[in-house]
């Protein structure tokens, strides 16, 4: 095995004896070269993520509140870990700086960073690893995108002559020097970005959980851990709703052909769950992969006779969604029907506007909305080339008389789409599973 790069979240440092877990997982493979890692994050259930309370006091310190208490909780959790480990760095004098930046003014984004500037410190002079500063080696550009090419080629000539390293996540800079970070969880992402630049065999993604599970537990008792998976299954389980990774972490190493292994800190001992290019066939004993889905959808039916024959049909219903800002999920369509599947938290707004301006680019014969429905992918690439998935899928939701309102089977044969009433959300979950999984 090649070099590693080790992202460690919030959890997994959130005290001195989380940092020494993490140490422990680093002396265990000496191959762990990089380590990415997040801001402390909550110690027990009602604890505040440091990332949160850098925001809170940036906040009020705009807004002209009592922002140095909450900056003051924040120094004492970096003083706490740095005095439990016996650390030898200068925090007081990086207390004192980013006291005084935020004082004068300091932008949201540069507060927000200060979590993982610190605890990269931190760990730092913890493990003996250089520190790499990502103000100097990720990039934004002015607009504040990502600026992949350009972070690469620095980043990957840094660490070219650092056989060790602590690199911070969530954070860059833009090209005047000024700090701008990632959307909050972020620091997956410059772990894939790290990982990319170092030519990594591996990205490990260390948590509080052993990887993905096959479905959420919280609907499904006992749910089964998902060993492998790819990048594309876990595009489309993400999609709908199951989240232990950053959406945008994926691309850098997928893209690079690096695979993502979610561990967890709390039981190094888990194999936790592989994100490969390509599974090995095998690894995975059932047809599907795993099944996710999300409540809070509204569709939008629009039906005309011989709409089949009226060119631009479609483009002027989407056209009316899109004036309005919207962008929709899923477009079923009929012979004389065509069906507009968004979110209904997006859609409520412009409601109105969306159906008067449908009506006057498509006069149709009805248009009706149907909220309230809940979608579920069920996804796996053991369904490709399978006959008979879907014959058993929908052999148990009718078990269940579970009533489908929409079916969408993509060409890749990846996932199979349903839309169901909310109030069938959960049975059918639970009834997929125990057909693919018990
Ligand atoms: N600390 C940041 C957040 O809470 C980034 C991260 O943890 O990945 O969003």
């Amino acid at each position: 095995m090649g070099k590693i790069v080790a992202k460690f979240g919030g959890s997994s440092l959130s005290d001195a004896g989380q940092f020494r877990k993490v140490r422990d997982i680093l002396v265990a493979d000496p191959n762990r070269a990089y380590v990415v890692p997040s801001a402390p994050g909550r110690r027990f259930d009602k604890d505040d993520k440091v990332t949160d309370l850098l925001y809170a006091a940036f906040r009020l310190h705009r807004d002209g509140g009592a922002w140095t208490e909450v900056l003051a909780r924040v120094e004492d959790r970096y003083r706490q870990i740095a005095a439990d480990l016996g650390l030898k760095l200068d925090l007081e004098a990086e207390l004192r700086r980013i006291r005084a930046d935020v004082e004068s003014g300091a932008s949201e984004d540069y507060c927000a960073s200060r979590g993982e500037y610190l605890n990269g410190l931190l760990m730092s002079d913890f493990l003996g690893f250089a520190f790499l500063d990502p103000k100097d080696c990720i990039f934004f550009t002015a607009e504040g995108q990502f600026d992949s090419e350009r972070t690469n080629d620095t980043l990957s000539a840094a660490l070219e002559s650092l056989p060790n390293a602590v690199v911070p996540g969530f954070y860059g800079s833009r090209p005047d020097g000024t700090i701008r970070t990632f959307s909050r969880g972020g620091s997956d992402i410059t772990g894939a970005i790290v990982a990319r630049a170092a030519g990594a065999d591996l990205y490990e993604n260390w948590t509080d959980v052993s990887g993905f599970l096959m479905a959420d537990p919280r609907l499904v008792e006992g749910a089964r851990p998902i060993r492998s998976i790819t990048y594309r299954e876990l595009r489309e389980l993400s999609y709908m709703g199951a989240t232990v990774l950053h959406e945008d972490s994926i691309f850098p190493v997928h893209r690079a052909g690096i695979p993502t292994n979610i561990r967890n800190t709390n039981h190094p001992e888990h194999e936790g769950t592989m994100i490969t290019h390509n599974a090995e066939d095998g690894v995975n004993p059932y047809v599907i992969t795993g099944i996710a889905g999300r409540v809070g959808f509204s569709v939008i039916s629009v039906e005309k006779a011989m709409m089949n024959a009226e060119r631009g049909f479609g483009r002027r219903v989407l056209q009316a969604v899109e004036e309005a800002g919207l962008s929709f999920e899923h477009l079923p369509t009929g012979i004389d029907t065509l069906c507009v599947v968004l979110e209904t938290a997006q859609l409520t707004p412009v409601r109105d506007r969306v159906i008067s301006r449908i009506m006057e680019l498509t006069s149709p014969d009805t248009l009706s909305i149907s909220d309230e429905m809940g979608l579920i992918a069920t996804v796996g690439r053991g369904m490709i080339h399978n006959p008979g998935t879907a014959a058993r899928l929908f052999t148990a939701l009718s078990r269940e008389r579970v009533n489908v309102r929409m079916i969408d089977q993509g060409s890749s044969e990846l996932s199979i789409l349903v839309g169901v009433d909310c109030c069938d959300f959960e049975a059918a979950i639970r009834a997929i599973y125990n057909e693919f999984v018990k």
